[in-house]
């Protein structure tokens, strides 16, 4: 995954492995924000991340993103 390409389609990926969501979509509203996941797993260690570091971590998690 070296080319940066922007989707004009608005396929939502997972914040936390970044795979596209093809399927199912978990949204998940953690401080106020949506935040979409494409398994529960991810869901879990994502608030699991959350309980560790806070808001701070997910701000930067969001921004630079897992792809
Ligand atoms: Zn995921």
């Amino acid at each position: 995954m070296t080319a940066k390409r922007e989707d004009a389609r608005e396929i939502s990926h997972c914040v936390l492995c970044g795979r596209p969501i093809a399927g199912n979509e978990f949204v998940e509203t953690i401080d106020s924000m949506n935040y979409s996941f494409d398994t529960k797993t991810c869901i879990i260690t994502f608030k699991k991340l959350h309980s560790v570091y806070g808001s701070e971590f997910m701000t930067d998690f969001v921004n630079q993103g897992f792809r």
